[in-house]
């Protein structure tokens, strides 16, 4: 995502490279591009207008440090004024009331439904709420399918009720159930409609009167650019909802509606969806997503996606068994496994600071782990704990169980045996010293 925005956002940059100070005429200049950048990025005119004026006035305004250059002290006014210009802080879901309502809404093919199930997942593992979900969609069977498909994936509850074409009646029963049953959060997700319409205003409108919930999260694709920033201002004069949710960012290279909502509905964007697995949802934090259009990378990110799912005592285990050169192939493979619950690899990948842009354009198969993975299920326990023991008949075995090429299986128990070996080295406090004093 930005990668346009990205380049463009260096060439401005670029203007002042070299130059000793910042300069009404060098600012300006600058300040053309950026703006250029921003259009091109589909932010809406008025917003990229205001915003690179603030920029030029901050920066105008600014003694040059002789520490900084001007390019830099230019890249971290940008980030503050990003930041500022997608909300400043993030902004949390109210959810302290018991139960607390959730209303969906957005037009169809928005990813609602998508949505609700990756709420559900994250209300339940980050915030250890007790969800039902509550299938609003009167009009198309299938809807209320998928979400009890959904539901059923993430673990969720799911109230339905295919009798009924009343979307305010199902919504208050749905309340009644997870009252009944215990559940601390609602999540009513409503109709859509292709295109924007009167009807469907009216019936979501109703729906707010009857249920009066904590939080109203208009979904919206991302993709969609400055239709999507169209379409908030519609839903928000009549809806008056409490944020926003931007899906499919993953496929927006250019990132217009993720800077213009916040300016021009002045509704904050709470989460942000990046892929079709449940998984897919990262809550939304202004100063993040500014210093990765900034190409600053998303460190924070990915340090807290790898503190969800790395466990500290089990990562303690692993380096007292790789101290003791026990480091063996079910190590290995739950490794594997766990690299691959943080999510797209690309996507992570795309977090580290100058990785990103790098990545624009190599394709990272999400199942290249699935060949290392077979034959690593087709050794035998022993052989899982004693790598050494595979010899040439039990390499012929394990090829042949894995339905994978002898090379591969070679390939990967020489690729095991070099980490291993690097392994020991760094755990290996002697050998530590020796290499550094080797480098000094
Ligand atoms: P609804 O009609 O608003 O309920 O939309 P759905 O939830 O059915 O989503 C429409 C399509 O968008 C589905 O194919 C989803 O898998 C896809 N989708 C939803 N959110 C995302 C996202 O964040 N990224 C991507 N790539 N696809 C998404």
């Amino acid at each position: 995502m930005f990668d346009n925005l990205q380049d463009k956002l260096e060439g401005a940059f670029k203007v002042l490279k070299g130059q000793g100070s910042i300069s009404e005429i060098n600012v300006a200049e600058t300040m053309k591009e950026i703006r250029k950048a921003l259009l091109d990025a589909d932010v809406n005119y008025k917003t990229a207008k205001t915003f690179t004026e603030d920029v030029k006035q901050k920066a105008l305004g600014q003694n040059v440090l002789t520490a900084i250059s001007p390019g830099q002290l230019l890249t971290k006014i940008m980030n503050d004024e990003l930041t500022a210009l997608m909300g400043g802080s993030v902004e949390e879901l109210n959810i302290k009331q018991n139960p607390t309502v959730i209303l969906i809404a957005g037009l169809n093919g928005a990813g609602k439904t998508t949505f609700t199930g990756k709420l559900a997942l994250h209300l339940k593992s980050q915030k250890g709420k007790k969800p039902l979900l509550v299938a609003g969609d009167v009009y198309r069977p299938a809807a209320i399918d998928q979400l009890e498909v959904l539901a059923g994936q993430v673990g969720a509850e799911v109230y339905t009720n295919r009798e009924s074409t009343d979307p305010v009646a199902i919504a208050m029963e749905g309340i009644a159930h997870g009252k009944k049953n215990g559940n601390n959060v609602i999540i009513i997700d409503t109709a859509g409609r292709l295109t924007l319409d009167d009807a469907l205003m009216d019936e979501i409108a109703e729906v707010k009167k009857a249920t009066q919930p904590q939080e109203i999260l208009f979904v919206v694709d991302a993709m969609t650019g400055q239709d999507a920033v169209n379409t908030a201002k519609v839903f928000n004069d009549r809806l008056d909802f409490t944020g926003v949710v931007l899906t499919k960012l993953d496929g927006d290279t250019r990132g217009g509606a993720a800077l213009s909502i916040k300016s021009v509905v002045n509704k904050p964007i709470k989460f942000i969806g990046t892929g079709e697995k449940m998984d897919a949802l990262d809550v939304f934090y202004p100063d993040r997503m500014a210093s990765r259009i900034l190409g600053m990378g998303d460190v924070i990110s990915l340090v807290e996606r790898a503190q969800q799912q790395f466990d500290e005592k089990e990562a303690a285990i692993l380096q007292k068994k790789i101290r003791k050169n026990k480091f063996d192939f079910n190590d290995f493979l739950s490794q594997i496994q766990q690299i691959k619950k943080m999510g797209n690899i690309k996507d992570l990948m795309g977090m580290i600071p100058g990785v990103g842009k790098m990545m624009k354009n190599v394709d990272i198969d999400d199942n290249a782990f699935k060949g290392i993975e077979s034959i690593i299920q087709s050794m035998t326990p022993h052989e899982r704990e004693n790598p050494d023991s595979i010899n040439q008949s039990r390499r012929t075995r394990i090829s042949k169980g894995s339905g994978t090429d002898m090379t591969e299986v070679n390939k990967l128990i020489k690729q095991f045996e070099d980490m291993r070996k690097m392994m020991k080295q760094f755990s290996d406090p002697s050998a530590m010293a020796k290499m550094q004093k080797m480098m000094k």
